[in-house]
């Protein structure tokens, strides 16, 4: 099996379950608790919130575990949106958010308040000035994803957070698929709050963490007990605490060979594809991109078909169709960045890992070049493009 589609999800690491065991068996206690038992899952937690507080410049009380990123975007955005209802209720996000973000926004239209999703350009960017002209003074939140899921375009974090300073506006950023592959300092970028996740970096799934700035006035996420500082009850998943710390601190610590040894290989994916197969060109910044990313569009194809012939071939890939939910709408990201419905159809996303080899993409052109050839030659589409250029 050829693997890539690590930004749908990534392989649990090994010394990340191997951390994870004794909190299942050895380490089971609450951590509320005051005998010893308990207290080892209160170190070990403290230890995780230490680990990625470091990793993003951030102290360790700014860090709040959630069950994934989903719940970190939409914790985040209703929260502030209540906490600062009194100062305004519009909001500034962008077209090519994840869902979390857009279908917590569109949640948030609903019950009165007004949102603005900037554009984006044909690579994926933000506009700045667009932005500094969408900011008002009932504005209160500004959320822009730190990097795109389908995309890879990495946006202008550092620029944006300046504005949403200078303005006075909250910055919150989906930082899910960049956390770990791009270094981050909350201070730097003027960051006020972040979410991530672990599945996505090698970590286990249904944990991740909110950072929020010290001072922000957002409300809790779940009431009941005093856990997280009283703003996210519930028991502490201990051992996928432990894991996604475990995960953090190998992501970061070897960041910086692991994403140069990436962005070769995407390069030279992206390069073979461009040179073999044609009729095809690359969805995203060529440069602005995160190091495992590769998002094609190959016209006169049906992406969901390219995905069935490749997973007989032993390829797990992604599509810019939205099949998770069971329609075949086109990706409002691809056409978010200008892409016509059909070019939007026929993409491809190919995500690479640490165990991507050459080899392995070797591989996975030579069959996507027979793949495209062969749904081509099947292409009514096609057959008509080829007697257009005869004549
Ligand atoms: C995967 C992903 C999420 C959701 O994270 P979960 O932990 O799966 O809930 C949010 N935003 C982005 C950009 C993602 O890629």
């Amino acid at each position: 099996m050829i693997y890539l589609d690590n930004a749908a999800t990534t392989k649990t690491a090994p010394e990340v379950v191997d951390a994870m065991l004794p909190y299942f068996s050895e380490y089971y206690g609450n951590a509320s608790t005051i005998y010893g038992l308990g207290s080892e899952s209160k170190k070990a937690i403290t230890n995780a919130r230490e680990i990625i507080a470091k990793g993003l410049g951030a102290r360790t009380e700014e860090i709040y575990f959630t069950a994934g990123g989903s719940e970190a975007d939409n914790w985040a955005i209703k929260a502030t949106a209540e906490a600062y209802a009194a100062k305004g209720k519009h909001i500034i996000t962008t077209k090519i958010e994840h869902h979390a973000v857009l279908h917590t926004c569109e949640y948030l239209e609903k019950q009165g308040y007004e949102v603005t999703y900037l554009n984006v350009d044909r690579d994926g960017l933000v506009d700045l000035e667009e932005l500094k002209g969408a900011i008002r003074s009932d504005t209160i939140l500004i959320s822009i994803m730190f990097a795109n899921n389908e995309i890879g375009t990495i946006e202008p974090i550092k620029e944006i957070g300046e504005i949403a300073k200078e303005k006075g506006v909250l910055f919150h950023t989906d930082a899910v698929q960049a956390f770990g592959q791009v270094p981050i300092n909350v201070d730097e970028l003027h960051i006020d709050m972040l979410s991530a996740s672990g599945h996505k970096l090698n970590g286990p799934k249904g944990i991740g963490f909110l950072y929020i700035r010290t001072g922000i006035k957002i409300r809790s996420f779940l009431h009941g007990g005093a856990q997280e500082r009283s703003r996210r009850a519930g028991t502490e998943n201990v051992p996928g605490i432990v894991g996604l710390g475990v995960a953090v601190e190998r992501a970061i610590s070897t960041m910086e060979e692991r994403t140069r040894k990436e962005i070769e290989l995407r390069d030279y994916l992206i390069q073979h594809v461009e040179k073999e197969i044609p009729h095809c060109w690359l969805n995203g910044h060529r440069k602005k991109r995160l190091p495992n990313n590769v998002n094609l569009s190959f016209l006169y194809i049906e992406g969901e078909s390219m995905l069935i012939m490749l997973d007989m071939k032993g390829i797990c890939a992604s599509s810019g169709s939205a099949c998770t939910s069971g329609s075949l709408d086109p990706s409002h990201v691809l056409l978010a960045i200008g892409l016509k419905h059909e070019e939007a159809h026929g993409s491809l996303r190919l995500t690479l890992s640490e165990e991507t080899t050459r080899e392995d993409l070797d591989t996975v052109v030579d069959e996507l070049k027979k793949i495209v050839e062969r749904l081509r030659d099947m292409s009514p589409l096609y057959a008509d493009f080829l007697k257009g250029q005869k004549k």
